[in-house]
This record gives C-alpha cells, structure tokens and sequence, in this order.
C-alpha cells in the first residue's frame, strides 16, 4: 500500500516536471519558421558547400594560382586542380624563345595561373576547412548556402572554375537589370 502510494507520488511529480517544461516553452518566442513559406533569418554563419574566390577585377576569373596546396591537404580527397596547358606559342614568341635560351636567359612562363578546372565532390567533403587553411591567396571560401538540392550523388560533384563563371554571369544580369519591386530574388 505504502509502495503503490509512494509510486503515484513519483508518477505525479514527474507529470508536473514535464509540465512545467512545456508551459516554459509554450510561452517562450517562437524560434521555428514554417519553412518554405518564410525564410530563416539566423543563418548568417552557416557553412555552406566550397566556392572558388573571384579576383577584384574579373568576378568570374578565379583569385586561385593553381598551386594544388588544397587538394593535398584535404583529408577526403575530394579536390582535384587542373592546371592549364602553356598556350602553343606565335612562330615569333618562338623565334624569341630560341634567342632567350641562346644567350642564357630564362625565359618567362606566360601560362594563366587559374586552373583549367577545379573539381570538388561536395559528397565527400566534410566542410572541415583544411584547403582554406592552406590556400596561400585566399582563393576558397565556403558558401552561405543552406538550399543545396540534387537528385543523385553526381548532382553534387562541380567543377568550381564553372560554377564561378555561372555565378558572375548571373550577378552581372542582375546588375544590368535592376529587379522591380516586391520581384522575387529566386
Ligand atoms: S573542407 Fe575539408 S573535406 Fe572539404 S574540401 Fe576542404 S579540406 Fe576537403
Ligand atoms: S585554391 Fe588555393 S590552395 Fe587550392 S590550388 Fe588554388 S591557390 Fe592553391
């Protein structure tokens, strides 16, 4: 008899327990949103999928020097840097390469730093920024972000150099036309 009281004694403490949580938050300021109808707010230090950093100038030419420094450091392999291929020189940059290394000079490579292409699978990446770490000019950021979507694992394998260039190209649009009012930004 003693036992049994004891038992609902427990049982009613731990109703009020309960209680007394949920009034708290029942009462608390809503902190969800009833996504997608309404954007969340609070994402200013998300961490999104890589990006290639753009130069000050050219917003679609990549900052990047191709040095590969990212790709080594990165623990699941999941950078590759193509570099570019040396442009076939004019039978006159030829003549002069021959008269360079007559008399002893070096001659200066003239081939673009940016890579040819930058290809990240994001599906094996676990955002644990080591290639920023390591990328000597900056040149690698993480994006912002939150609404990546694909249908299949290859939907989240980019080449970084495109993405750049694609993502240039729809800002330069933007600026060119300015939106209305009340125009969605998607
Ligand atoms: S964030 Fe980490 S895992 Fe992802 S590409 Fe960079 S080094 Fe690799
Ligand atoms: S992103 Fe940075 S570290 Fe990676 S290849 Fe380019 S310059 Fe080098």
């Amino acid at each position: 008899m003693i036992k049994e009281a004891l038992n609902t004694m427990s049982d009613l403490w731990s109703l009020m327990v309960g209680l007394r949580v949920t009034k708290k938050y029942f009462l608390d300021p809503q902190v969800t949103v009833r996504y997608p109808w309404k954007a969340v707010s609070n994402i200013d230090s998300y961490k999104g999928h890589l990006m290639l950093v753009g130069g000050k100038k050219d917003k679609g030419l990549a900052k990047c020097i191709s040095c590969g420094m990212c790709a080594m450091a990165c623990p699941s392999n999941c950078l590759t840097v193509v570099k570019r291929k040396a442009p076939k020189p004019t039978p006159e940059e030829e003549q002069a390469l021959a008269e360079a290394k007559a008399k002893g000079e070096k001659p200066k490579d003239k081939t673009p730093k940016d890579p040819e292409k930058f290809l990240y699978d994001f599906t094996l990446c676990s955002l644990c920024g080591t290639c920023m770490e390591n990328c000597p000019v900056g040149a690698l950021d993480f994006t912002g972000s939150p609404y990546l979507a694909g249908y299949s694992r290859e939907d989240f394998h980019f080449d970084l150099v495109q993405v750049l260039k694609n993502q240039a190209a729809i800002e330069g649009v933007d600026e060119s036309a300015a939106p209305e009012a009340g125009q969605s930004e998607a």
